[in-house]
């Protein structure tokens, strides 16, 4: 007996069968069953979003892993998207096959501030390079260490030109001796309590650097 379908009527072989209902009567309860509205946190700053736990620039990969969780278990491709908007492939394996829809969502940005640009707002640093010498040497230095903590996704933040030279504020002390290192450069180094956390002090460094 030809299979008919309980919600629209339509009967096989008129219609394609996805277990007892039709083709396009199990999209729809497929459809339905799916969010419309997705969230998006934003840094309102640099402009990238959070997914899998960090903050990545907004490309179509990574809107793709923030929103796969908020669709559940399905698998999701994403097809089109805007700033408010998103078309997405949504994939469910079912006992019949796999089904597959085209969903159409909102996406409802939250405004945030990412880690980095939350350190920057409060001029967060860890370690300070006290740069003496060749002026010129000095700028020098300073734009390529910008640029080596830019590139490792941390900042150089405010830089004070003095008389003597230039104290210049880093994001991460981790990377201000791993820049030293890299350099073969001789640094004398101290360090200065800066508070405690979860038990263990925390210190600020300093690393005095000759440039002639
Ligand atoms: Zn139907
Ligand atoms: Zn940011």
């Amino acid at each position: 007996m030809p299979k008919s379908c309980p919600t629209c009527g339509n009967s096989e072989p008129k219609v394609k069968f996805f277990g007892n209902f039709c083709e396009d009567c199990s999209k729809e309860k497929f459809l339905s069953r799916l969010p419309k509205t997705v969230q998006l946190q934003v840094c309102k700053r640099c402009g990238k979003i959070k997914a899998n736990g960090s903050f990545a620039p907004p490309t179509g990969s990574n809107i793709e892993i923030a929103i796969k969780p908020q669709i559940g278990r399905y698998s999701i491709h994403l097809i089109d998207f805007t700033d408010s908007s998103a078309k997405l492939d949504v994939a469910e394996e079912t006992a019949n096959g796999k089904l597959a829809v085209e969903l159409p969502v909102v996406i409802e940005q939250k405004r945030v501030l990412c880690d980095m640009c939350y350190k920057k707002a409060c001029n967060y640093y860890e370690a300070v390079m006290q740069l003496r010498g060749n002026n010129y040497k000095i700028a020098r230095f300073i734009e390529r260490v910008t640029r080596f903590f830019d590139v490792n996704n941390e900042f150089v933040g405010e830089v004070d030109y003095n008389s003597d030279g230039a104290d210049v504020y880093l994001s991460n002390k981790r990377l201000a001796q791993a820049y030293i290192s890299k350099n073969k450069m001789h640094s004398t180094n101290s360090y200065t309590l800066s508070g405690v956390k979860n038990g263990k002090r925390i210190y600020k460094n300093t690393y005095a650097l000759r440039l002639e």
